[in-house]
């Protein structure tokens, strides 16, 4: 049994966003002082929420999915204390619309990881056949050059049905360009696993509320030191060690024992650190967030194919779209975007067309790297050439797209390369190590 511990040097975090808190938070649990520096006022990084004044409440910057077999990502809620900050978890069971024909169907794994189900001609994706589902058997054998659409055949109705909106909305990429491994790994994560891997895990009032302010709670309660407005400048390195930190003329020395995490996004770690290659091609994702209040028995998730928007959430007072690998509609006008996105959310949800109600279109241009197999390539490990310095976040060679899970998993993998190379000396909470190690382990296993 692992005993609990406290460690002297300092771990400094920089960027809080979803990496950078799982780095911190897995760290302040072992006893280690954290520092954890975010260029902005608020943490949270891509994944946040906020008020919105127009709307006249909190919306998230955009709609986030994470389900029941995302195992780090709830590894990290639970260490944060934050699982009944979710709604009780759903059935696995996902509701789709064709906006071509309206025809509605329900993704619905059973139990257990042999997919009996699909024996249930009732259970597959309308007009699929078994043989169709049998097809993604070569998933499995993907090489890292081969797409979504080049693997699986892009014109049987399983592929529109069900593969294709998956992995734009997996990948944030075109399913033409997408990298099929990464895909892969998500099903096998989740469909793969049965019914109880893809349970939706929705926040109960927003993502700041379940994955941010928690942690920032645990780690003030773990000792931690939270700087906001620190905007990390530049690095200086000496012989194989990162020697100081300069935030905007604010110079903070790393001391001998001291290691740092580096959880900024891609483009700006590939600026700070020489020599770093990281990803440089960005997909964007649109969200519009529609002050509306839907019916109770609105599911809380649907799929649509064949529209404008992809995915309808139901929140309370909000219908919110989203739209992944959203390049060809990301420049056009937000009003356009508003009026142009709600008659999906009528038809799918049986709502009046007009009038369209007040919405906040949230354009992220910069979403995620662009999950293709270039990108993939350009994706850094944790471990760099500097002793005391390691890199987090979704942009990481998680073998994962740019996701929450990704992002949590990259935080621990650092925090746990932190770990390797230090000798605790005393004490924390015994249970939250016990947590904290489990996590570690849940996360590693996946990783490796
Ligand atoms: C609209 C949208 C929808 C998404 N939907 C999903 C989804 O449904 N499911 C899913 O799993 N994932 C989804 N994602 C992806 C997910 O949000 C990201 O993968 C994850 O949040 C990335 O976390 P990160 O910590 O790696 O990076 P970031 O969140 O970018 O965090 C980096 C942090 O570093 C800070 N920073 C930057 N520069 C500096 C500096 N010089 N000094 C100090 N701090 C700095 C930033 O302010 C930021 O807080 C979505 C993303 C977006 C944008």
């Amino acid at each position: 049994m692992i005993t609990a511990e406290r460690n002297t040097g300092r771990a400094h975090v920089i960027g809080a966003g979803l990496a950078g808190l799982a780095a911190s938070v897995e760290l302040a649990a072992r006893g280690y002082p954290v520092v954890l520096y975010e260029s902005s006022q608020q943490a949270g990084g891509r994944c946040r929420s906020y008020f919105d004044s127009e709307l006249g409440c909190r919306i998230d910057n955009g709609n986030h999915l994470l389900l029941s077999g995302n195992v780090s990502a709830l590894a990290y809620v639970d260490l944060i204390g934050a699982r009944d900050t979710f709604q009780p978890p759903g059935a696995a069971a996902i509701p789709f619309v064709d906006l071509a024909d309206n025809a509605r169907w329900t993704v619905r794994p059973a139990a257990g990881r042999i997919p009996w189900w699909l024996f249930a001609a009732d259970r597959r994706v309308p007009g699929a056949r078994l043989r169709d589902y049998l097809r993604a058997l070569k998933l499995w054998r993907a090489t890292p050059e081969d797409t979504v659409a080049g693997l699986l055949d892009a014109r049987d109705v399983l592929y529109r049905r069900l593969w294709e909106p998956l992995a734009v909305a997996a990948l944030n990429t075109a399913a033409a360009d997408g990298a099929a491994r990464l895909l892969a790994r998500i099903v096998a994560e989740t469909l793969g696993r049965g019914a109880a891997a893809c349970r939706p895990m929705l926040p109960r009032d927003g993502l700041s509320e379940s994955f941010v302010d928690p942690a920032l709670r645990f780690l003030r309660q773990h000792g931690g030191d939270i700087r906001f407005g620190a905007r990390l400048r530049s690095l200086d390195f000496a012989d194989r060690r990162l020697t100081s930190l300069d935030f905007d003329g604010d110079r903070v020395t790393v001391h001998p024992d001291d290691t740092v995490i580096l959880a900024v996004p891609a483009s700006i770690a590939g600026r700070l650190v020489p020599g770093l290659m990281v990803p440089d091609d960005y997909a964007p994702i649109v969200n519009a967030h529609y002050r509306y209040d839907l019916p109770a028995d609105a599911p809380r998730l649907t799929g649509i194919v064949g529209g404008t928007a992809e995915w309808v959430f139901a929140k309370p007072g909000i219908a919110s779209v989203t739209v992944s690998a959203a390049d060809a509609i990301v420049d056009q006008p937000a009003a356009e975007l508003r009026d142009a996105l709600w008659p999906d959310v009528a038809m799918v949800l049986s709502l009046p067309p007009l009038p369209v109600p007040l919405a906040r279109i949230v354009k992220e241009r910069r979403a995620t790297f662009r999950a293709t197999s270039a990108q993939e390539a350009r994706r850094p490990v944790a471990a760099t050439q500097w002793n005391n310095l390691h890199l987090a976040g979704d942009y990481t060679a998680t073998g994962l797209p740019a996701t929450i899970e990704g992002a949590i998993r990259s935080g621990v993998a650092a925090a746990f390369h932190v770990h390797q190379g230090r000798t605790p000396q005393a004490a924390s909470s015994t249970a939250t190590v016990t947590r904290s190690t489990a996590h570690f382990r849940d996360c590693l296993r996946t990783l490796s």
